[in-house]
């Protein structure tokens, strides 16, 4: 079976959202009938995401089996609702770790091993393994990066390759730029989309769509003289303009005809009975902008300077208020501006504190997690939320005033949070937290049971420390119980407070379940209580 690729590239500048592009390309193939699945290249030099500042690249988004991987792969999961493997997060540092390993191997013996052919065999290599090993009808790789950057050279030398070989037939290059207006009724300009096709040509590319950000929909004058200077007929030149939401991508996409277009280049026919897909598809879309009057959420964290550090997060709050027909609005705040100001969240129906790591701003979490219980607000603790909530318990509830975290404090005399046993020989600091899926027992009779309906569930983790069980009897006299746990009793990854209006705290990360249409229950039972509050 010759599965067909979907190479979309990037021109003009970063952050045009070639991410959605790539995601709502595979969701109106996947509404096709077509067995799809994507694939993010990131050309930079880290080994995976894992070890990058959030505030600087945005979230580290967590796979079911434990890669730490870009934010696209977040947005690829929710777009399809389908789980998305860490192979499909591909680095310059990963090809050539495998490109080295193999020289030491003697695997080229005899040869110099060059970028060509040696690197991009290895590129091509582990883009055809996913779509051999997951019979994909076809596969969308998204290239990150703008063309014309040195690292992203190799990569789309074997992407050009692949065409080559497997035929043009088999390839579609779509290229996302950029057509600026000057003023709101202004002329687009389309100079920027036309370098950037040159420069793409340039290396043997020549795009087959071109997919054109834009404010307003892209003019019929502007799309002709775009399809002129980059001999991409206008048919095949689309419009991406600003939407409100960017589930409605797709739509709009396949209003212009898309799917025809690239159906016809790969020879594929007979489209039937899409309607329905669509219409469920369009059902979820509309759940969000029908949602009426707003619930107020604190997010209380410390990435919070850039949106996308809680990208995840941010969108199961929004999946779980379209559920209940509600719109959530968000307020970030940093939690190190909350001291001496923490009554500023009796403005919030709800506070939510997602993870983190290190010392700095943990005080206003701890107090931030104090408040809500005290002042009986819906709270919901992600991770470093669950672990600051225990120790605010610790030092409020449970008179132990020094408690911590042995991460914050590391000679703390109550560790109430502290490293877990197999972390204290780990110097390495790539890959190597408590990550992926790992089963969660749920107990009968407990919050936690009433919003997951199972006694076992699937979670996503990433974390070196957790609750320490010595304290555990102390918390439950005081009115905290742990209704989850892991690993034969060992872990502890529910906390909850039943005589509070909602109290939960999670050891793993919920976020990363959450689809449109299928909010993540603990945000959605968090969201409903917010708005009854
Ligand atoms: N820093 C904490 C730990 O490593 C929490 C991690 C997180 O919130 N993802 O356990």
């Amino acid at each position: 079976m010759q599965t067909k690729y979907i190479f979309v590239t990037g021109g003009v500048m970063s952050g045009l959202g070639k991410g959605v592009v790539t995601s709502s390309l595979a969701k109106l193939l996947q509404l096709s009938n077509q067995k799809v699945s994507c694939v993010k290249i990131d050309p930079y030099l880290n080994y995976d995401a894992g070890t990058m500042n959030p505030i600087a690249h945005g979230e580290v988004f967590v796979t079911e089996d434990g890669g730490e991987c870009d934010m696209d792969i977040g947005n690829y999961e929710r777009f399809l609702n389908q789980d998305i493997p860490k192979s499909h997060n591909i680095t310059t540092a990963q090809i050539y770790s495998r490109v080295l390993e193999a020289e030491r191997h003697g695997e080229y013996l005899g040869a110099c091993v060059q970028i060509i052919p040696h690197v991009t065999d290895a590129i091509k290599d582990r883009i055809r393994k996913i779509a051999e090993k997951e019979q994909l009808d076809i596969l969308v790789v998204e290239c990150g990066g703008t063309v014309g950057d040195i690292e992203s050279l190799p990569f789309l030398e074997a992407l050009r390759q692949i065409r080559l070989e497997d035929g043009p037939e088999n390839i579609i290059f779509v290229h996302v730029t950029l057509a600026p207006s000057l003023d709101v009724v202004g002329e687009q300009k389309t100079k920027p989309t036309q370098h950037s096709v040159q420069e793409l040509r340039r290396i043997g590319i020549q795009p087959d769509l071109l997919a054109v950000r834009c404010s307003q929909p892209l003019e019929m004058a502007a799309k002709k003289k775009i399809s002129l200077f980059s001999n991409v007929s206008v048919k095949d030149v689309f419009s991406c303009h600003d939407v409100d939401s960017i589930l409605t991508v797709p739509q709009m996409l396949n209003d212009q005809g898309v799917v025809d277009v690239i159906f016809k280049k790969f020879g594929k026919v007979g489209l039937l009975n899409t309607s329905a897909n669509w219409d469920k598809w369009n059902a979820i879309v509309g759940s969000f902008s029908n949602s009426k009057k707003s619930i107020k959420i604190a997010m209380v964290g410390k990435y919070v300077t850039l949106a996308d550090s809680y990208v995840s997060v941010n969108h199961a709050l929004k999946h779980a208020g379209a559920k209940i027909g509600k719109n959530v609005s968000i307020d970030w705040i940093d939690s190190d501006d909350l001291n001496g100001n923490i009554n500023k969240l009796s403005l919030y129906q709800g506070i939510i504190v997602p993870g983190g790591f290190g010392e700095r701003g943990s005080e206003g979490i701890i107090k931030t997690a104090n408040y809500a219980r005290e002042k009986n607000i819906p709270y919901l603790g992600i991770c470093f939320g669950f672990q600051l909530a225990a120790i605010a318990f610790a030092r409020y509830a449970c008179s132990l005033p020094n408690a911590n975290s042995t991460e914050l404090v590391p000679n703390t005399e109550n560790p109430v949070i502290d490293l877990l046993p197999e972390q204290k020989s780990v110097t390495n600091m790539g890959g190597s937290l408590r990550l992926g899926s790992h089963e969660i027992m749920v107990d009968d009779n407990t919050l936690a049971f009433k919003l997951y309906k199972s006694n076992t569930i699937k979670k996503r983790h990433r974390h070196r420390y957790e609750f320490n069980k010595k304290y555990l009897d102390q918390f439950k006299e005081n009115g905290m119980n742990f209704s989850g746990y892991s690993d034969d009793k060992k872990r502890m990854e529910i906390l909850e407070i039943p005589t509070h209006r909602f109290y939960v705290g999670v050891q793993f990360h919920p976020e990363f379940n959450s689809r449109p249409g299928f909010p993540e229950p603990s945000f959605e039972a968090f969201v409903t209580a917010a708005a009854k509050a």
